[in-house]
């Protein structure tokens, strides 16, 4: 693939630094260790390693809930789901950049990943996995969401996770909506999600979950209540940062952010606070995960909302949300300003959330 947007900016080559399979395995030891959090083995494309149904394998017999997010080539095969299937994966995700060839050829650079991902998502379904398909909101693909929208309930996923734009690795600033857009897509993915059959989420968008409690405290008080499936997007369920595994896996995640609740750990070992937020705070050949996740300067700084500035400092929003630290990091260099994607000023306090 040669995404427009690519965070890893993706490359045929592999890396010989790559961490080898006893080395990933005792990564995967090590995030047991830690408490068990959900693994989610992406790329790139994770199936260009040899050995990355032997990992999914370990890491689910080791009792870890295993997402995959494979890259829509032709490497992803049925029998390559099935075989995922059966090494443990819980969930695939596969990602979906617009409702036609057209605009998601042009997105992926790769003529015909359209309708290969459509046969993809239609063997997810036979293979009866959990689907979710991930869709990046950028200026090409914002007008286009609620063409997706419709697509992909054909495909009965049961989470549609929408991912705005961080301009990072092969993303550009240009290509980013703005502030009022965001707003926009909030509104719109809220209204969605009231009567949507599958569960929408948000990633590297966390003042979603402001515009979710604003618009559920209004409408409580205009006396309507929830109705129909807004009664679903409770308090603890509105995080929208990534994955969700509430009700089949049988559990919520809290609203993480990048470095809090949730890290990255790419082919060389780095530990990052996500993968849009560039920045190593060690490396897996020289410390545990647990040592770098816990006490390295940058997770603690990322975990400390006091230390935010800007007006994401006072906003009372500011313990649910915290703003993207990725896109602050990506669009100032300092990864504790304020989210430049939120229009949201605040009245000064933080008790109201
Ligand atoms: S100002 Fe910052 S903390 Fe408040 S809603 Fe916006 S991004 Fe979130």
């Amino acid at each position: 693939m040669a995404c427009i947007h690519c965070r890893a900016e993706a490359q045929p080559r592999r890396d010989g630094g790559e961490l080898s399979t006893a080395e990933a395995f005792g990564v995967i030891d090590q995030i047991v260790d830690i408490g068990g959090p959900i693994l989610i083995v992406t790329g790139g494309d994770p199936l260009m390693r040899p050995d990355c149904f032997e990992i999914i394998e370990r890491a689910a017999s080791r009792g870890l809930r295993v997402a995959f997010s494979p890259s829509a080539t032709a490497r992803c095969t049925r029998a390559a789901i099935e075989r995922a299937r059966d090494a443990g994966v819980s969930r695939i995700q596969i990602s979906l950049d617009g409702p036609d060839a057209a605009s998601h050829d042009a997105f992926r650079g790769v003529r015909g990943s359209f309708e290969r991902t459509l046969r993809i998502l239609e063997s997810i379904q036979d293979a009866g996995l959990a689907l979710q398909v991930g869709t990046t909101v950028s200026r090409h693909s914002i007008g286009r969401l609620p063409e997706i929208a419709r697509l992909i309930e054909r495909f009965g996923p049961v989470m549609w996770s929408v991912f705005f734009l961080v301009p990072t690795g092969r993303g550009e600033a240009s290509d980013m909506v703005s502030a009022e857009e965001h707003e926009w897509a909030f509104n719109w993915l809220y209204d969605a999600a009231k009567t949507s059959p599958y569960d929408i989420r948000t990633t590297a968008a966390m003042a979603y979950r402001r515009v979710v409690i604003q618009r559920r405290r209004a409408e409580v008080e205009q006396g309507g209540g929830a109705d129909g499936k807004a009664s679903r997007l409770s308090f603890p369920n509105v995080a929208g940062a990534g994955y969700s595994f509430h009700g089949e896996m049988g559990m919520s995640m809290k609203g993480v952010n990048d470095g809090d609740g949730f890290a990255f750990i790419d082919h060389t070992g780095n530990v990052c606070p996500s993968g849009f937020l560039p920045l190593s705070a060690g490396n897996l050949r020289e410390q545990p995960f647990a040592n770098i996740y816990r006490g390295s300067q940058l997770f603690r700084d990322l975990r400390d909302r006091s230390l935010l500035k800007g007006k994401c400092a006072v906003c009372e929003y500011r313990p649910v949300c915290g703003g993207s630290r990725a896109r602050a990091y990506a669009l100032t260099g300092d990864y504790l300003a304020s989210d430049p994607s939120c229009v949201y000023e605040p009245h000064g306090g933080h008790a109201a959330c």
